[in-house]
């Protein structure tokens, strides 16, 4: 049995330290990393139980586009829960699930304009995962039902979406519990050789996945792929022209696209949707994250009429027959509309394009520094490598780095040996200017 901790004795930390089993964490480094307790955020600023201010770099895990309590959403959540808070979404609709799936449908041209809904990402990855077999099952095709992914792509956790991701950190003690799938290189534009443009490298890429469809298409539902960025695999960029290349391969050998737009969509690219940046639509696109501002867990997976009328038959076996308690939740779905209209009524997609050239200024420093490579942006999210002989201990490089912004009041997370920011879309130049200089001097702190 575990000791109960006094919560007059302990402080707020040790007592989550005692009692709350933190995710993506080695529980023991916390003997020496700071665990911090958010109390109170506004803006693009956190504020810790002693009124520390630190400036969020990382949108909170990439979920948050307008700021912590921003006042729209505030009050758009606050009404919402005035009407209703819960409906279960079998046999029963509300307004805002409905005028959140006809404004999405709308931003796709109808071209995705059926929303499946879930609570978070992984479930909407296992929801076109599945869609896309059954589908095939319905076409008499019940072989159809491997998978194909890239190197060095995340697409969540649970085990299907764990499946088609390749992060060793997430998926090594998993792998015996794991689908099959196969995984094709990715048009990373790191990997360029001397040379080469990023469209050759996605030209290169494209070429092995076209090897592997020819021989392999009859057993294949689905590639999967993250738009642009590889975020949790170091923000690996690619050129869109990978994603058309892999367009009008689906198209040759009839499988299906599956776009995670988890991270990458909701403007994060500069476009509402990364794939606009191709010119192509998937047959599945799911979103995530941002979708509800960073407010309340929502996720969702679009798919074309075709798909969604394969599915619509007098048998209920034919139906695809997915729930989850909270899909569709009302007041994550009003929280999702307030995000929209805020996007409609404040040209943010035009006002990104000014702050992400506040962001190549802020960083403009690191382009010229000796000790970095790969200096990297799309959009909203901007990032550079450290090249391994300046880092002091790469084991412990981004707890170490984790800790010495803290210090500068900048919250960073860094993946590897690979920094980046992706920050709120209302961050003033100011704030961008600061998050440069802090992040600039924390390294001076921890590399050789
Ligand atoms: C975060 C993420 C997911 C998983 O979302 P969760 O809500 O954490 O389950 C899936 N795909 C991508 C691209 C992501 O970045």
């Amino acid at each position: 049995m575990k000791p109960f901790s006094d919560p007059n004795q302990t402080s707020l930390v040790d007592r989550s330290l005692d009692a709350v089993w933190h995710p993506c964490t080695q529980m023991k480094h916390h003997e020496s990393l700071p665990l911090i307790a958010i109390t109170k955020g506004k803006g693009a600023w956190l504020f810790d139980d002693k009124g520390t201010a630190l400036l969020d770099c990382i949108s909170s895990w990439w979920t948050n586009l307008f700021g912590h309590s921003n006042p729209r959403i505030n009050q758009a959540i606050i009404s919402q829960l005035e009407k209703i808070e819960h409906v279960m979404l079998a046999g029963f609709t509300h307004p805002p699930v409905v005028e959140l799936s006809e404004k999405l449908s709308a931003l796709t041209q109808g071209h995705l304009g059926h929303v499946f809904y879930a609570s978070d990402g992984a479930s909407a990855v296992e929801i076109a995962l599945k869609m896309s077999h059954h589908y095939w099952k319905l076409n008499n095709k019940p072989q159809k039902k491997k998978f194909v992914c890239l190197e060095n792509g995340y697409h969540g956790e649970t085990l299907g979406a764990l499946a088609v991701t390749d992060v060793a950190i997430f998926r090594d003690a998993y792998g015996s519990l794991l689908q099959d799938v196969f995984t094709v290189s990715s048009p990373d534009i790191r990997k360029a050789q001397e040379g080469e443009s990023a469209d050759d490298v996605a030209r290169r890429a494209a070429k092995k996945l076209e090897d592997l469809l020819k021989s392999e298409h009859q057993n294949i539902a689905a590639i999967i792929v993250e738009p642009l960025v590889q975020c949790a695999g170091q923000m690996a960029m690619y050129s869109p022209e990978y994603l058309r290349l892999v367009r009008s391969l689906c198209d040759r050998f009839n499988i299906h696209l599956i776009a995670d737009e988890i991270a990458v969509g909701c403007g994060r690219s500069g476009k509402f949707f990364a794939c606009e940046h191709a010119g192509i639509w998937p047959d599945f696109l799911t979103l995530s994250k941002g979708i509800s501002g960073g407010y309340l867990p929502l996720s969702l997976s679009m798919t074309t009429d075709t798909i969604y009328q394969t599915f619509y038959a007098d048998q209920t076996q034919q139906g695809f027959l997915h729930s989850h308690s909270y899909t569709g939740n009302p007041l994550a779905c009003a929280a999702a509309l307030a995000c929209l209209n805020i996007f409609e009524t404040e040209s943010v997609l035009e006002k990104n394009l000014e702050r992400s050239k506040d962001l190549t200024k802020a960083f403009a420093w690191a382009k010229e520094d000796t000790r970095i490579q790969h200096w990297r942006q799309q959009g909203m999210i901007l990032a550079f490598d450290i090249k391994p002989k300046s880092l002091k201990s790469p084991n412990s490089f981004s707890r170490e780095m984790f800790s010495a912004s803290l210090k500068e009041g900048v919250l960073i997370r860094p993946i590897g040996n690979t920094i980046y920011v992706m920050p709120p879309y209302i961050l003033s130049a100011e704030d961008a200017m600061q998050m440069g200089t802090s992040v600039q001097r924390a390294l001076d702190q921890v590399l050789v």
